[in-house]
């Protein structure tokens, strides 16, 4: 039974009727490698700064915080650089709240948003919240590439307010050219939305969508402190756009939205960077052992530019995922038959996974 089934009929919103709310599950295993986070804590001296930080704020929290989050943004523009201001720059809590408040300010009633699915499942179902209407184009192929005819043709066919393009892709790990990223802001009369939760895992020769906002006032990149900074449990996301997209931004979001012990935080985790993202190269080099170990078994690898890898060619995906578990280890069915996603995470919980996967993959397909 569901909430929606106690609740009198037709009291829910038509469009949130029969839905799931977003679930990857948080059992509790010893091998966690279904939600892309982090494995390495937050360095010691960032921990130690950062509770200072939340005393001092702490004693004012009889006030409301800075609605606007300047020294915040300020910072984060610091960081992202490419000679962005503060006001191109906006920060919420998590880049799922930065998406639901474009959709707010962009999609809404009789607008569409269009995705280019498998990709990040948030996506829609945030645009359904919003009222907005998701259009799913495919990306095909043995990779789940884009192609610049592709993505043209659905832009044209859809004709949406928001198109999102993630890169590198979740769940799939590929990133997408700047030159077609530039097909879709060209042929768009929306805004383009490219979801970069990633960019920081990828090589050095994956360009990122930043340079072009100097170019295309319909571009919004978003980031997040989630996966690469190591700080999931902070709820910190940001974008970089023109500042009227930011302008719109302030229209929607709520009175107070950052609160003052999260801005705090994630000033002191920019303040940080350098150690928080010297766990990359870790996080890399796991990632490219599991594509190695993994091409050697009887299992299909695609390459990635983020921290987890798609694998699949999986008789019953499903069966695999649970003898997983049973193992201890929890991975991700992203809800493509045949495919499983991983984590990159500890050496020893690759370790783990790679050794569970050969004993299930002897009993299930
Ligand atoms: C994990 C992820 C996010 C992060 O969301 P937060 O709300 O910042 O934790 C955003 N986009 C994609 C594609 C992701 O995979």
């Amino acid at each position: 039974m569901t909430a929606a089934d106690l609740l009198p009929a037709g009291l829910l919103r038509p469009e949130l009727r029969g839905r799931s709310p977003y679930g990857a599950p948080q059992l509790d295993v010893p091998v966690r490698l279904n939600t892309n986070e982090n494995p390495h804590p937050p360095p010691q001296a960032m921990v130690a700064e950062l509770a200072a930080e939340v005393a001092t704020t702490a004693a004012r929290l009889n006030r409301y915080p800075d609605r606007d989050a300047r020294e915040l943004r300020a910072d984060l523009a610091g960081y992202l650089g490419h000679g962005l201001s503060t006001d191109q720059v906006w920060a919420a809590n998590g880049s799922n709240e930065i998406i639901q408040q474009v959709l707010q300010a962009f999609g809404g009633p009789d607008r569409i948003a269009l995705g280019f699915e498998p990709s990040y499942s948030m996506h829609p179902l945030i645009a359904a919240s919003t009222g907005t209407r998701w259009v799913a184009a495919r990306r095909t192929g043995p990779s789940f590439g884009l192609t610049a005819p592709d993505v043209a043709a659905a832009i044209r066919e859809a004709d949406p307010a928001v198109v999102f393009l993630t890169t590198p892709n979740n769940p799939t790990g590929g990133a997408t050219p700047l030159t077609l990223l530039q097909v879709a802001l060209e042929t768009t009369n929306g805004i383009v939305v490219v979801d970069e939760a990633y960019q920081e895992f990828a090589g050095p020769r994956i360009a990122s969508a930043l340079a072009l906002l100097p170019n295309y006032p319909n571009l919004v990149v978003t980031r997040t402190m989630s996966k690469a900074f190591a700080m999931a449990g902070a709820r910190v996301g940001y974008l970089a756009a023109a500042v009227p997209v930011v302008r719109a931004l302030q229209l929607v979001r709520l009175p107070y939205h950052l609160s003052a012990l999260t801005q705090v935080t994630a000033r002191v985790a920019v303040r940080h960077v350098d150690a928080l993202l010297g766990t990359v190269a870790a996080v890399r080099a796991e990632r490219d052992r599991l594509v190695a170990e993994l091409t050697e078994r009887d299992v299909t690898v695609l390459p990635s530019q983020a921290n987890f890898v798609l694998f699949g060619g999986l008789a019953d995906s499903q069966a695999v995922w649970r003898r997983l578990v049973e193992h201890g280890v929890l991975v991700r069915d992203v809800g493509l038959p045949g495919w499983l996603r991983v984590t990159a995470g500890l050496p020893a919980e690759v370790d783990a996974f790679l050794a569970a996967l050969g004993i299930v993959l002897t009993e299930v397909g």
